[in-house]
């Protein structure tokens, strides 16, 4: 809120250093590509100076960070004007704030509705490139805005630009704009290579297409996978150009201009909200970072008549996704048991919200990865959130000041539950409480036993697992189905009221019913996943089958190796399962594997499916569990063993994957022949694939 009051000498001296801190901040990023702080460092301290000038706006200074858009040019490189000026874009974070930016745009116009051109915002570098007569004249990052560099050579070297537009309605002179971006999958195996070779991983794709683009040396920049979308026409000498956003993305779609298809013209506020959410959900499988959505009322006429405020235009917004990450303090690092012993290491934080939601704790895998990535506690570290991932440590902030004190995390020797001596594994990172008697092992078992993927028995979640195993209740997970004669116990336990109890004793006769497939995930046996228990089920197709089969032939069994094979034998010889497999069939619980048997020779038996895209026919799910029941694998990812990837609409680095390995595509009408049994000629498949990536 503006008020005006006179500065605070506190708040004089805080703006100084906040215009300090983000003018370097900006040369470090836009300049050198380089940046010490992290993004939600830089945001954090951005906001700081605006409500400080807010307060207080006779502390804007012109040179304000606030007011200016990214950093003077490099002196390495000529410098550029730019004709018009590239803005930045303000940002609107929630439906109401995106629907208040619409009214006003609306009520500034004095209309009762725009039409609005939706883009997705890609998470690269502003570019203007000038065509005279139709030919690459010349190329510029934004800079601040009014100048930028000069990295036409380096642009040239980018095979998404065209050297010529095509087209006789090209102007005489015409400025098209766009993003630079690094694709993921390319970025991800610069990474790998990085690490084989010993050196530091590069920390996001966006730093690196900004340090590619930027190379004195144009032959470097061409060595580098980059990228470019064309989003809009700058300013244009000797010709018409079109009268709408969309419009003209169709336009330079025709020149020549690689444009992003996703782009959609909408007439109303609900529609747009719908495709901002469309897009939150394909994001995780395109092969460029995106930010957001940018949100562009469509007519340029109107565009022109609302103009700019400040370093933003009027007429666009930018719809941000919460931001994935954050920076907070590393309060203490812990460790709880699994339920097959592992000891697992979880950071205690200082709460911070990321991705829109609190967060309070992290995960941190095993020591190993705690001292790769060198995280102790005390630390400022960065927290990430993508998508529905678990909070986990990036590690230390780019701004963190270590205590000189400070030392490697070690774990401690002792089991954090019985007191026991942890063991090493030999060959792997994992620390492991090997008392099989652990009390805390046998919590975590019941608690996976009762989850939502195996038996799905609700109301019994980690705290009930907890109070039943220590008090005594249940001391074998076959015993959750003798409580019904132990009712009175069980109502004496504390906030047990008898609806909760009778709901609870329902909710696990229910669970007796649960197929064969979740019975065996439940079970807990280490390796053994939701779908690897499907496997054993449909292979095994009963209980004591499973008990009874013997290494080698489990070997035999598509998906199961030396390893996962021996830790089924392990588990099905120990005295205490067999009697627990006994005692679960006592109590009439599903043993035998009711779907019905593969297909015995259908084309796909024994071939191995990649799912990605969004299907019209088909949930993911659905597709799977089509491809199972005629004896084929889905997997989630594309390697060189695949056999086929069936990419629907907005596939991603997946399918590029698959083309570059050379993996058969299908796509939705090509599964569905395939599922009837007839197989697709390949070089009709792999024409369509390569041709739905350009
Ligand atoms: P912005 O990225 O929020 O939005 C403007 C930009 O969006 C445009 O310049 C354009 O490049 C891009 N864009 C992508 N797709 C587009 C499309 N379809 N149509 C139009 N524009 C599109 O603003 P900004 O000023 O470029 O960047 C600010 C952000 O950069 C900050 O929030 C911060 O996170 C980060 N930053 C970090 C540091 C650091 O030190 N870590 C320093 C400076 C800036």
């Amino acid at each position: 809120m503006s008020t005006n009051q006179n500065p605070t000498p506190a708040a004089e001296t805080r703006a100084a250093e906040l215009r300090a801190t983000l003018n370097r901040a900006n040369h470090e990023y836009y300049v050198l590509s380089q940046p010490s702080l992290s993004d939600p460092e830089y945001d954090e301290f951005f906001r700081e100076l605006r409500d400080i000038e807010d307060q207080y706006p006779d502390l804007k200074t012109p040179d304000s960070p606030t007011l200016r858009v990214g950093a003077p040019p490099s002196q390495q490189f000529e410098s550029v004007q730019h004709p018009v000026p590239m803005l930045s874009l303000s940002n609107v974070t929630s439906e109401e704030t995106y629907k208040a930016w619409y009214q006003r745009a609306l009520d500034y116009l004095e209309l009762d509705s725009a039409d609005i051109t939706l883009e997705l915002k890609i998470d690269g570098l502003a570019v203007a490139i000038t065509y005279v007569d139709g030919i690459l004249s010349q190329a510029a990052t934004r800079g601040d805005g009014t100048q930028g560099e000069n990295i036409t050579d380096n642009i040239r070297t980018i095979r998404a630009v065209p050297l010529i537009l095509e087209g006789d309605d090209v102007p005489g002179t015409v400025e098209l704009r766009g993003e630079v971006f690094y694709p993921i999958s390319a970025f991800d195996r610069l990474n790998e290579e990085r690490e084989a070779a010993g050196l530091p991983q590069y920390v996001n794709p966006r730093n690196s297409a900004s340090g590619s683009l930027r190379q004195l040396d144009s032959s470097e920049t061409a060595k580098r996978p980059l990228d470019m979308f064309f989003y809009s026409i700058g300013y244009a000498e000797n010709g018409e150009t079109p009268s709408s956003q969309y419009e003209c993305l169709r336009t330079i779609k025709r020149w020549g201009c690689k444009t992003n298809d996703w782009a959609r013209r909408v007439g109303t506020a609900d529609e747009a909200l719908a495709a901002i959410q469309e897009a939150a959900e394909i994001r995780a499988d395109l092969d460029f970072g995106i930010d957001g959505v940018v949100i562009k009322i469509d007519d340029i006429g109107l565009q022109n008549r609302l103009g700019n405020v400040g370093r933003d235009p009027r007429w666009a917004t930018a719809y941000k996704y919460p931001a994935e990450q954050a920076v907070t303090n590393l309060l203490e690092i812990r460790t709880n048991v699994g339920r097959t012993g592992n000891i697992n290491p979880y950071a205690v934080l200082e709460p911070v919200v990321v991705g829109g939601v609190t967060v309070s704790q992290a995960t941190l895998h095993n020591e190993e990865d705690i001292n790769r990535k060198d995280i102790r506690p005390g630390d400022r570290v960065v927290v990430q959130r993508a998508g529905d991932v678990i909070p986990q440590i990036v590690g230390p902030a780019p701004s963190n000041i270590r205590d000189p004190g400070s030392e490697p995390y070690r774990i401690d020797p002792e089991c954090p539950a019985c007191g026991e001596l942890v063991a090493r594994d030999e060959d792997q990172a994992d620390i492991r409480c090997i008392n099989s008697t652990c009390p805390a092992q046998f919590e975590r078992l019941l608690e996976h036993f009762a989850s939502r993927g195996a038996m799905d028995i609700e109301g019994l979640g980690e705290k009930l697992a907890k109070e039943l195993a220590r008090q005594d209740l249940v001391s074998n997970i076959a015993e959750i189905y003798a409580l019904r004669e132990r009712k009175d116990d069980l109502l004496a336990m504390e906030r047990m009221g008898e609806k909760r109890a009778q709901n609870l004793l329902d909710a696990i006769e229910t669970s007796k019913s649960q197929p064969l497939p979740r019975l065996i995930f439940a079970l807990g046996i280490i390796g053994v996943g939701s779908e690897i228990a499907e496997t054993l089920a449909r292979e095994l197709r009963t209980l004591p089958d499973l008990l009874n089969t013997d290494e080698e032939k489990l070997t035999e069994i598509e998906g199961i190796g030396p390893i996962l094979a021996r830790s089924v034998r392990d588990w099905s010889q120990n005295e205490a399962n067999i009697r627990l497999v006994q005692q679960l069939q006592d109590h009439g619980l599903t043993i035998e594997d009711d779907s019905p048997e593969p297909v015995a020779d259908h084309p796909i038996k024994g071939k191995t499916f990649v799912i990605t895209g969004r299907l019209d026919g088909f949930s993911r799910t659905e597709a799977a569990n089509a491809v199972k029941a005629l004896g084929a694998k889905s997997v989630g990812s594309v390697s060189k063993k695949t056999d086929y990837l069936v990419a629907g609409a907005d596939a991603g680095s997946k399918l590029e994957r698959a083309v570059r390995l050379e993996v058969t595509v299908l796509n939705e009408d090509q599964f569905k022949e395939i599922l009837d049994g007839k197989l697709p000629d390949p070089a009709e498949t792999t024409e369509e694939a390569t041709a739905q990536l350009l």
